[in-house]
């Protein structure tokens, strides 16, 4: 069996924050990188948008803002950043404020899809000529604690520590193995929402600030602007019956004024906490996603504007003439009514959301704008850490969105070099 003393599950960017700690303050290490796909399916092979500030991305039961930016702070010396600049951001912040609702200013750089594949690459070559392992193409199934390896499809590996960091697609999986190795979890938080797709000049804010982060009353937020060359794509999830669904989410590709479609897509999101006797924040929304999916014939769904107004669904016929200008980026996608689709209690919250927003950036609710739904983030897993490193077991740990310890690249790497400076003490 090969031997390491360390294995990394998962090259996204808590596993690489972790793998880069760990060789810099112990080149003598063997080091074993694993990942189930070629590139690492995250946010940094999708719009790879990264943001700095507190609290963005770092769920605050597990970060203070002074630890939190003293891990910031090794993120920034580590990758560099070019910040975005911003302009004009007191104008709308002033507009927010009268109506309770916020916009943070956020330190943020964009590197594109594009641009992230760039990086991926940069960093594995960096990792491997330091010395790390990669097998990129290989996914672990299972592990056995007391013996000291992991199971993938292809071989046994011994570790003496373990990091599994496997993103919010190996929330499943995540759950299984705490399951497995008997880690109480709870995942009771789940973030339910829609994508908005509409012209820039109908959400002109995205020239002053790329990503605008607006908080609104109902635990209600925007998340993940994308704009230029942007796009609205659909991932695939499976329950453990296996069947499937969709949520849809969105990127851009690196500036490139030859390509730019002129559009901007963002995702407005409702947190929503469930009590007693409902426990699982993931089945509630794998429910929804399903029912969605039974709507759209198997697709998620998508409304414009004008239609939702007039309470109609839309129809292949609302994608075309001369108020609905703009073809969707997402074409597999069923056109449809939202409103049979979404709870009361979040589309209520969302649609106000939304007249606040189209108050402060005057356009947005255009009739054209279109409503993606379903979005939803499965990333509040909660595992019972035993230490403030996310040591979930003698020699296990956990990082990244999949084990809730973040909610974007910045954080996720930054829980990666809080995990691996646990290994260090116990190696
Ligand atoms: C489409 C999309 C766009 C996003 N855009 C952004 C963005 O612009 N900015 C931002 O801050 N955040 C973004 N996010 C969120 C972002 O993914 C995360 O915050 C961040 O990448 C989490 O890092 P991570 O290391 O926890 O997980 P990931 O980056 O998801 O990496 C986990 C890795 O583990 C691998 N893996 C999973 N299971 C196994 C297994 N069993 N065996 C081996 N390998 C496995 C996966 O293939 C994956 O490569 C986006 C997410 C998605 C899905």
């Amino acid at each position: 069996m090969d031997m390491y003393d360390v294995v990394i599950v998962g090259s996204g960017p808590a596993g690489m924050g972790a793998a880069f700690t760990l060789i810099q303050k112990r080149p003598d290490l063997k080091i074993l990188m694993i990942d189930r796909e070629k590139v690492s399916t995250g946010g940094m092979r999708n719009d790879c948008k990264m943001n700095f500030t507190y609290p963005i991305g770092f769920p605050v039961e597990y970060w203070t803002q002074e630890v939190a930016e003293h891990y910031l702070k090794e993120v920034i010396d580590f990758l560099k950043p070019s910040f975005l600049d911003k302009s004009n951001i007191g104008v709308y912040q002033k507009r927010a404020e009268r109506l309770g609702c916020t916009l943070l200013e956020i330190k943020q750089t964009h590197l594109g899809t594009d641009g992230g594949l760039l990086l991926i690459k940069e960093l594995l070559a960096r990792l491997s000529e330091a010395g790390v392992d990669l097998s990129l193409g290989e996914a672990m199934e299972s592990v056995n604690a007391e013996a000291q390896f992991i199971v993938t499809e292809k071989r046994e590996i011994g570790y003496k520590k373990l990091l599994v960091a496997p993103g919010r697609k190996g929330f499943h999986f995540l759950q299984d193995l705490m399951r497995s190795l008997s880690i109480p979890f709870i995942d009771n938080i789940v973030d339910i929402g829609l994508r908005v797709e509409t012209r820039i000049e109908h959400y002109p804010i995205v020239r002053d600030y790329y990503d605008p982060k607006f908080y609104f009353p109902e635990k209600v937020r925007t998340f993940c602007t994308n704009s230029g060359n942007a796009h609205v794509v659909r991932e695939r999830y499976a329950t453990n019956r296996g069947d499937q669904w969709y949520s849809v989410n969105g990127h851009a590709f690196a500036p490139d004024a030859r390509h730019d479609n002129g559009l901007v897509n963002f995702a407005i999101l409702k947190t929503v906490r469930f009590t007693a006797p409902l426990a699982s924040g993931q089945a509630f929304a794998e429910n929804l996603g399903l029912q969605a999916a039974l709507m759209g014939g198997g697709q998620p769904l998508m409304q414009r504007v004008g239609d939702f107004r007039l309470g109609s669904r839309s129809k292949e016929a609302s994608f075309s003439g001369d108020l609905y200008d703009f073809e969707p980026t997402l074409r597999t996608c069923c056109p449809g009514d939202i409103s049979l689709a979404i709870p009361a209690k979040i589309l209520r919250a969302i649609w106000k959301a939304m007249k606040n927003l189209d108050t402060i950036v005057p356009g947005l609710l255009h009739p054209s704008t279109i409503m993606y739904y379903p979005e939803i983030k499965l990333y509040a897993n909660k595992p019972a850490y035993l230490d403030e490193y996310f040591r979930v077991k003698e020699d296990i740990w956990f990082a990244g969105d999949g084990a809730g310890t973040s909610r974007g690249i910045t954080g996720a790497w930054a829980s990666g070099i809080r995990s691996a400076e646990g290994m260090l003490a116990a190696l």
